[in-house]
């Protein structure tokens, strides 16, 4: 097998899953980072069965058990209390459970993982990548560390740098653009009046939508758990949002004419519009491309298919990815001779199929959730009303939201991706493939 020399770029879950995997495999591994420390900031996120395979196949599911709060389904109330939407990972699975994380948990457990390879992997922070020039014998990685330029060559970059990336090639780019929507977010002491291990959503209209999240433990505090709380919101009305006492007292009211018990927790958690503001923005954008590889060029995570976050998926799509890209280079390193259009063929085999779904469902759902459009709302509650009573559907909402399918009929087995390495023989790898 030819050790590649990799470049990966940005440590966040998709790059530092794939460092861990590939430098698992003996390859040498550079990551750059454009800040100077791993400190993640964001919400809480969801790890749903997919991502929770890879965790697996990465032997770190033990302690993200530890730090992570397990969640058995998500439950969407409408005004009043009314339950819309009712899955529960069983009805996918009998042994599925979803995982709520906080981010910089998440961040630990990946980043801890790459530390076990210290002879494999170079890490190079506060070094941000700006430019790519790919040449036949390497591809050269150009940026700024502090005031000095830096440039290496590798075999092969994997861009990894997130939803905004400016470096992954402009012809792959169908679609780029902002979301109108985002999200005001919070992460408080765990909630204490809904069932913690389910994902609450809160729904009146296609315009107000609020979330309450089980997150867990940050590593530093591990008997503290948290809650994550969401409000989703039009863009132009993030930076407004709870900037006074009465806007704050007028929310608290307007949540709890719909959902009192939830606004009354509300009422004890978030804090005084007058103190250190706590809520933070989260913005989405929608990314698609053509396709995730070419020459020597890889793309993982949000860089290759940012989402609107209704289907929960991004950081269990970049697991994935991560996971895809290992599996794609051990099957090209053990034909006879490695070639470049192997290793991307084998790559889309594995995520084409599922990304184009996710992204199909993800922009089909949106506006049943955050829009204004009058007709949205009346037609998603007497849909999935309808489609509730229908034990397929159930099931097939319930493998949706696992992350596991490939498209209206196909789906991914669970014990494929979670398979450890060592398990993994390269006869059976070759008959993998979802596409
Ligand atoms: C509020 C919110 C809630 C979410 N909830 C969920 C959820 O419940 N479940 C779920 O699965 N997903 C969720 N997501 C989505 C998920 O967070 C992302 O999809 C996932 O984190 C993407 O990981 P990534 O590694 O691709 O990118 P990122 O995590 O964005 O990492 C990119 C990294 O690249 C670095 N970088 C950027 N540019 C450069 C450069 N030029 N040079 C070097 N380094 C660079 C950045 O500093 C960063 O560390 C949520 C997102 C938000 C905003």
């Amino acid at each position: 097998m030819k050790i590649q020399k990799i470049a990966i770029i940005g440590a966040g879950t998709a790059g530092l899953a794939a460092a861990a995997l590939l430098a698992a495999q003996g390859h040498q591994i550079c990551i750059f980072e454009k800040v100077s420390k791993l400190e993640p900031v964001g919400a809480g996120l969801l790890l749903q069965p997919a991502g929770l395979a890879v965790f697996e196949h990465l032997d770190i599911l033990e302690p993200a058990l530890k730090l992570g709060a397990a969640v058995t389904g998500l439950e969407g109330r409408l005004a009043g209390g009314s339950l819309l939407i009712n899955s529960h990972y069983r009805q996918a699975d009998e042994h599925f459970y979803g995982l709520g994380i906080h981010r910089a948990a998440l961040c630990h457990l990946l980043a801890s993982k790459v530390r076990e390879y210290p002879q494999h992997v170079e890490w190079c922070m506060a070094h941000e990548v700006q430019e790519l020039q790919e040449s036949s014998d390497g591809i050269n990685v150009i940026g700024q560390s502090a005031d000095q330029a830096f440039q290496s060559q590798f075999d092969l970059v994997l861009i990894a740098n997130g939803a905004r990336s400016h470096l992954r090639p402009k012809a792959w780019e169908k679609f780029n653009q902002a979301y109108p929507w985002g999200a005001k977010w919070i992460i408080v002491p765990e909630c204490d009046v809904l069932n913690p291990q389910i994902l609450h959503q809160f729904y009146d209209r296609s315009n107000i939508m609020m979330g309450v999240m089980p997150t867990g433990a940050v590593p530093a505090q591990p008997e503290q758990r948290l809650s994550s709380i969401f409000w989703s919101l039009p863009t132009a009305e993030l930076d407004g949002f709870l900037k006074t006492k009465a806007a704050q007292q007028q929310w608290l009211l307007d949540v709890s004419k719909r959902w009192p018990n939830a606004a009354e927790w509300l009422e004890h958690v978030i804090p005084h519009p007058d103190g250190p503001q706590q809520w933070l923005s989260a913005n989405y954008r929608d990314v698609v491309l053509s396709k995730f590889g070419a020459g020597r060029i890889g793309i993982l995570g949000d860089a290759a298919h940012a989402m609107s976050p209704q289907l929960g998926q991004g950081a269990n799509m970049a697991l994935l990815d991560a996971w895809a890209i290992s599996q794609a280079l051990y099957q090209t390193q053990n034909q006879d001779t490695f070639s470049q259009q192997n290793l991307w063929q084998h790559y889309h085999q594995l995520r084409l199929s599922s990304v184009r779904f996710y992204q199909f469902f993800s922009r089909l759902l949106t506006p049943f959730y955050q829009s204004h459009h009058r007709w949205t709302a009346p037609l998603r509650d007497y849909s999935f009303r309808a489609m509730y009573q229908l034990s397929f559907f159930r099931r097939e909402m319930a493998i949706t939201i696992s992350g596991l399918k490939t498209g209206a009929f196909g789906q991914m087995n669970y014990a494929d991706i979670a398979r450890k390495p060592a398990d993994d023989s390269a006869a059976e790898l070759r008959n993998l493939k979802f596409d």
